[in-house]
């Protein structure tokens, strides 16, 4: 501890240094704070208060003026964590501090002493709490102008959703100008102009004025299929809201009035970035309605031939109407429930429960033998789905407690 002083004594007849920097180097003083600690540290060294400080620019003494600088504009939020960027000089200089006072434990680096005195700043002069678990905003201050950049953290919100019309779950920009707008997508920068997700977000995007959004959905149909049932399950993620506390009900009506009955969102709760992961990483199972045509009629006692896909293992290989995109592979899944209803002398509607990732298409048309068994081998004719409905999609948050 004396050589330590006596170096510190040394080092303020060069530099002026501030309580706040003196505290910071002896933790195992008395004192409540770095400030007390400081204090009583220059007081024992007759050394005069300082409010320049080389080794802290001066920050602890205009903390209150720094924290006044910062502008929340355009954003609206409650919770924040903040987080310094020191520059060249600042660190150099905290280094060779510590070179010449020396360290003991529990010394507090620079950059954690400015976060927290300055955290605690922002919080009383702009009514923010500071979070480090939940931000709504992250908040850098870099010493080198003393400037802020605010970060927001992007708004996750999860809903299921029905799909009654024919289009793609995601955003498809248009592939000649990449969203930006040309003559060709009419400079909507669409190449499919409905999806699910514009749907959904050209709404979330008006009411938070965020930048963008990004959706997390638990798999996703094919174009023309249906979603229908309890919906299927997503979270949007919303890019740099400048404002996050939006009436969820009011927005799902808003979304379901903007779908005009092309689609329907059951539900808008919080979510958060887990919870997005979690759905892109469990394959669910789901429960299909496919609408079959038979060439040359079917009748109802054929249909009990089916009976022998239940519990069945599917050996599929890559449609081939994917082929162009997918590698050609091989993969087994599992039929866990199958039931069926004559709708007309050559159409039935086949009820199917099964594993994630069946290619239900090619279950019934065998894929000219590329899936096996399927619907048309058991029936020996030719059958193909002409409309596809999911029904059911198991797993994820339910939209009703209870
Ligand atoms: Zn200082
Ligand atoms: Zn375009």
């Amino acid at each position: 501890m004396e050589d330590r002083l006596k170096a510190l004594k040394e080092v303020a007849q060069e530099y002026p240094i501030c309580d706040e920097c003196i505290g910071r180097l002896f933790p195992d003083m008395e004192g409540k704070n770095n400030r007390e600690r400081g204090k009583k540290v220059r007081e024992m060294l007759e050394l005069p208060e300082s409010k320049e400080c080389y080794f802290c620019r001066g920050i602890f003494n205009r903390l209150e003026e720094i924290a006044r600088s910062l502008d929340p504009h355009p954003y609206l939020f409650e919770t924040f964590i903040l987080g310094t960027h020191l520059d060249r000089e600042l660190i150099q200089r905290e280094e060779m501090l510590l070179e010449r006072v020396g360290v003991v434990e529990g010394i507090e680096s620079l950059k954690k002493n400015i976060n927290r005195e300055l955290g605690k700043k922002i919080q009383e002069i702009h009514g923010k709490r500071y979070d480090p678990e939940n931000p709504d905003m992250e908040i850098i201050f870099r010493t080198e102008n003393e400037r802020f950049e605010l970060h927001p953290k992007p708004l996750y919100l999860y809903g299921r959703y029905r799909k009654y019309s024919p289009m793609p779950q995601s955003k498809w920009p248009c592939r000649y100008c990449k969203g930006r707008g040309c003559p060709r997508c009419d400079y909507t920068g669409r190449q499919w102009k409905e999806t699910v997700e514009y749907y959904v977000a050209d709404v979330l995007l008006a009411l938070t004025m965020g930048e963008e959004t990004k959706l997390h959905a638990a798999g996703r149909e094919d174009i023309d299929a249906r979603m229908l049932g309890n919906g299927r399950p997503f979270v949007i993620e919303i890019t740099r809201p400048r404002r996050r506390r939006i009436d969820l009900e009011l927005a799902r009506e808003e979304i379901n009035r903007h779908g005009g009955g092309k689609i329907e969102v059951l539900c808008l709760l919080p979510s958060s970035r887990r919870e997005a992961r979690e759905l892109k990483s469990t394959p669910l199972d789901k429960v299909y309605v496919a609408h079959v045509r038979c060439k040359g009629g079917v009748k109802g006692e054929e249909l009990e031939k089916l009976r022998s896909l239940e519990g069945a293992v599917i050996t599929q290989r890559t449609p081939s109407r994917i082929l162009h995109r997918r590698s050609d592979r091989v993969r087994k899944r599992k039929v866990k429930k199958l039931s069926w209803r004559l709708t007309g002398t050559h159409t039935f509607d086949l009820v199917i429960e099964a594993e994630h990732g069946l290619y239900i298409k090619e279950l019934v048309s065998g894929d000219d033998g590329r899936t096996s068994p399927s619907v048309s081998e058991i029936l020996g004719k030719d059958c193909f789905v002409e409309g596809l409905d999911v029904v059911e999609v198991r797993g994820g948050r339910t939209c009703w407690d209870g």
